[in-house]
């Protein structure tokens, strides 16, 4: 095996030099690490080397790499049959994962789903659903907000402007507001006492100034904000939220596309709040890395009629047994160990907290947990170069983990990932942070 201190490998190295001929430029690679195969949170890379997944295929492999129990379900499937394209035919497989997240999705009123390939396909859905259903064009979301990047969901998106930079006009009518990010609150000068003042802006500028409240359709919230960099609200602020949207016969659609299915330690984040959604935008963990995703709504909700919206690959055959299986982990004991490794993941960063210049904020819930860096405690001011250069040795010494915002690391493990996993990861993390702190004078 060749040491680690050469990635990439000279297997690896060939591979990327193909891609970069052969692929997008657009894709956003933080480091060469080209995969030969997985287990669990154990990844091997094509030149032999062994990582710990910290990343989980970006919060996707709920069920760590090829569990075997999915594995299964997935070959028994596509021995039947792979595609009969559930918009045109029934098939009961599809029909069971409908009323698997009927039964989970926390709203206590029937609902029916959409399914879809992907998280911004789920995000679209509600978004043509809510136009239709509320007859009116606006949309509100938030600054750092993440819902994916084809049209529809890119104009609610606020996370990169790489993101949205060439690609205007968008789907016009989205108004972005701030987040509950408290560590960097906007508001802290004129607000010191909080009171969740960002939801009483919404209605005291925004609807006072800029649209009207009427025509709003419906509000797009990430119960804990992803791509923008794992920010946790504070315990009151969904239910302010919904409260204020209630007001105004606003749909409150939460997109828990990364943060459902037991990632949080409850399996959807929301349920944290105790807040009822009208809408639910799934992807990602659904189905342990097989595409799909879906779109679940108030029955009330789902007035549409046949053709209004349909998907050929949505709710594929496979896909969804993949998601059946995967589900039947997370509620057997996956999202009860999501919740313990997430916390001693969480105390374990609390506890180094002191002893690292850089470390301004650990903040998260279950196994979706930030380390926000700064270059300074008191001033907050942030460090992308540290967290980059962190990211980047932690690759070297065989740990995939990613950033997320400006200045945030991000902890997205699998669901199942073990104590001595999760305890190798967080020494190479450890390590990776003090070399980089103490290059950059800290
Ligand atoms: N919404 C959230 C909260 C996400 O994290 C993502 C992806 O990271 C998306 C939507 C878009 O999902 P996809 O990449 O499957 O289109």
């Amino acid at each position: 095996m060749e040491s680690k201190t050469l990635l990439p490998g000279r297997k690896a190295k060939a591979w990327v030099e193909r891609d970069a001929a052969a692929v997008s430029p657009s894709y956003t690679r933080s480091y060469p690490f080209v995969m030969d195969h997985g287990r669990g949170s154990e990844a091997w890379d094509v030149d032999g080397h062994r990582f710990i997944d910290f990343n989980a295929g970006i919060a996707v492999t709920a069920t760590g790499h090829a569990h075997p129990a999915v594995v299964r379900a997935i070959q028994e499937q596509a021995e039947k049959f792979i595609h009969m394209s559930g918009t045109d035919f029934y098939y009961p497989v599809q029909i069971e994962l409908a009323e698997k997240l009927n039964a989970l999705v926390p709203i206590k009123e029937e609902t029916q789903v959409f399914f879809t390939n992907s998280g911004t396909e789920s995000v679209e859905a509600a978004f043509k659903l809510a136009r239709y259903r509320m007859g009116c064009p606006r949309m509100l979301a938030f600054i750092g907000a993440f819902h994916g990047r084809s049209m529809g969901s890119l104009s609610l998106t606020g996370s990169k402007y790489v993101q949205r930079k060439g690609f205007a006009p968008l789907v016009p009518g989205v108004t972005h507001v701030p987040y509950a990010y408290c560590y960097r609150c906007p508001f802290h000068l004129e607000y010191p006492s909080c009171d969740i003042y960002c939801v009483d802006y919404i209605e005291e500028t925004i609807f006072r100034y800029l649209i009207p409240a009427d025509e709003v359709a419906a509000i797009f919230v990430e119960p804990i904000q992803g791509e923008g960099g794992y920010v946790v609200p504070p315990p009151e602020w969904h239910g302010r939220l919904k409260a204020l949207m209630d007001k105004y016969d606003i749909l409150y659609v939460v997109d828990e596309i990364q943060t459902g299915f037991g990632r949080t330690g409850k399996m959807f984040a929301i349920e944290h709040w105790g807040v009822e959604p009208d809408i639910v935008c799934m992807a990602k963990g659904i189905a342990s890395g097989m595409p799909i995703g879906a779109m679940v709504a108030r029955k009330s909700l789902m007035t549409w009629e046949a053709g209004a919206h349909a998907s050929t690959f949505g709710g594929n055959p496979v896909c969804c047994a993949a998601a059946l299986e995967t589900i039947r982990l997370v509620e057997e004991n996956l999202m009860e160990n999501a919740a313990r490794m997430g916390q001693r993941i969480m105390d374990h960063l609390e506890g180094i907290k002191d002893d690292h210049p850089s470390i301004g904020d650990v903040r998260g819930k279950g196994l979706m947990i930030g380390v926000e860096l700064v270059k300074d405690k008191e001033t907050r001011e942030p460090a992308p170069e540290i967290r980059n250069e962190v990211v980047q040795r932690a690759f070297e010494k065989g740990l995939l983990i990613l950033g997320c915002g400006p200045t945030t690391v991000r902890f997205m493990p699998a669901l199942n990932i073990s104590q001595d996993v999760a305890d190798e990861g967080l020494a190479i993390f450890e390590e990776a942070l003090t070399e980089v702190e103490k290059e950059a004078g800290l």
